[in-house]
């Protein structure tokens, strides 16, 4: 059948959603469950490579949920912590989730992502969505008036489609595809990184229960993830400031390894490794839509936001965004009165999820953070809050609130104590900031 033929179908479904990541993914297998059909629309073909295979403990009841805890498991790195290395002390800390207040998540995963992502996408076709690869939404049209939506699918064969769906969910990632059609998306004006990463082979881990931790090396530029996965490769990746960046005169190869050749610590447990993927680059990722949703859609995961890979948030909070982003979509198509409230709480939680990590983001190359990270207290619990957090407990009652305040008081105690040295900090980030504002205005 030519294209133009195929295009004239006509298809039905409850949901349709754009992009099969883990939001994607996630978001279909809970609806299909709750009997929508639901059309997930995957412009890729799984197993696909993307970038982001640390995973945080607060991951794990999410997988229980959908029923895919053990593959995940089969597939997965243990990750109990994460250990800091900084050119500036003689020691490194180590961070354990074990010691968080909520002692009942100790662990994590470190996963390779086409394996991780496959093992989603996968699972919502097992619980009823029709899951498609290769198949690329170009067009979305809002209908107005709970008429719902008609989206323009391109396959990779080269037929065409047209849905018509009663909710559009979108799970583009940073492809942030509407976002991009309702000019809604804004880059942060608060923050600015880019990173270089490949996989490698042969790099000296920790051993041990500590061999699946991630490593954190802080160096002049910026930072590194060192990231153990199952299969004895190692994810490594820079996360530079732009001004770094914009130095590179060489292939991104070559980039990369004389970048690291500039951490010498993190040199040495890559001495005997060999590079065993492409390095890639990506630039000034930090970014957010000015709303989480609209009239008859939902912006789902990397598709509203995403700030900074350093926390390992982005694959929790993509996952998260969707449990919660479910039950609105359920209220406006079966409970309609209930939905402004449901969609009240979505917007709330997919803003407080992305705002409770980004203070620590903000603050992850500033001397006074690199001073508490490296000699970590656990005075009036504050070490066990800092890990809550960072473990991903940020959706919950939150126990441990006002410890967690008493850092942030402590971390600009110090600041104030160690004036100079905070405000050298302080302009550096902002010219930094400023000098990536320029670019953009001039590009
Ligand atoms: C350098 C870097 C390092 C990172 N490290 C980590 C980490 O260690 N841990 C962590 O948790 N997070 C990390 N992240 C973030 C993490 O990768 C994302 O937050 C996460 O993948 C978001 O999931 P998602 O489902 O929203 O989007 P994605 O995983 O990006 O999925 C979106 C999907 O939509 C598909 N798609 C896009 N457009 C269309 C279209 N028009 N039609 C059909 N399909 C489409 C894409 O092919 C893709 O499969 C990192 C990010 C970066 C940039």
């Amino acid at each position: 059948m030519p294209p133009e033929a195929a295009a004239a179908v006509l298809r039905d479904c409850d949901v349709a959603v754009i992009g099969g990541g883990p939001a994607g993914s996630t978001a279909a297998a809970l609806l299909a469950e709750r009997g929508y059909s639901v059309a997930l629309l995957e412009k890729a073909r799984h197993p696909r490579f993307h970038i982001g295979e640390s995973l945080l403990p607060a991951n794990l009841p999410l997988f229980e949920r959908l029923g895919v805890a053990g593959q995940v498991r089969a597939i997965g790195m243990r990750k109990w912590g994460a250990e800091f290395v900084s050119p500036w002390h003689d020691w490194t800390s180590r961070l354990q989730f074990a010691e968080a207040w909520d002692k009942s998540q100790p662990f994590a995963y470190q996963v390779r992502r086409s394996e991780f992502d496959e093992i989603l996408f996968r699972n919502a076709a097992r619980r009823g969505a029709l899951a498609m690869e290769g198949c690329r939404v170009r067009e979305v049209e809002f209908l107005g008036a709970g008429g719902g939506a008609q989206l323009l699918v391109h396959r990779d064969d080269g037929g065409e489609e047209r849905w018509r769906a009663r909710f559009v969910l979108d799970a583009s990632g940073r492809d942030t595809f509407l976002g991009n059609r309702f000019k809604a998306k804004r880059r942060n004006p608060k923050h600015n990184s880019a990173a270089i990463y490949a996989h490698f082979r042969r790099a000296q881990r920790n051993e041990g229960s500590r061999e699946g931790d991630i490593s954190i090396f802080w160096f002049a530029h910026g930072w590194f993830w060192f990231i153990p996965l199952a299969d004895g490769a190692t994810s490594v990746g820079a996360v530079v400031w732009p001004y770094y960046m914009k130095s590179r005169a060489k292939p991104v190869n070559e980039f990369l390894m004389d970048t690291i050749a500039l951490c010498p610590l993190l040199a040495g447990r890559l001495a005997d490794a060999e590079r065993v993927s492409e390095a890639e680059a990506t630039g000034n990722y930090s970014y957010a839509c000015d709303r989480t949703h609209g009239p008859g859609y939902l912006l789902l995961g990397d598709a509203y936001t995403f700030i900074d890979p350093v926390f390992s948030s982005g694959v929790m909070l993509a996952m998260n965004s969707a449990f919660v982003g479910v039950e609105a979509v359920d209220a406006c198509l079966r409970r309609p009165a209930q939905a402004p409230r449901a969609l009240a709480r979505f917007d709330r939680l997919a803003r407080r999820g992305a705002s409770e990590f980004s203070w620590f983001i903000y603050r992850v190359t500033n001397p006074t953070m690199q001073t508490l990270f490296m000699a970590p207290s656990n005075r009036l619990r504050m070490k066990e809050a800092v890990l809550s957090l960072l473990a991903g407990d940020v959706f919950g009652k939150r126990p441990f609130a006002v410890s967690l305040l008493l850092f942030k008081a402590v971390f600009y105690l110090m600041s104030f104590a160690h004036l100079m040295r905070s405000i050298r900090a302080w302009r550096r980030r902002r010219d930094n900031i400023r000098d990536a504002d320029a670019a953009n205005a001039g590009a």
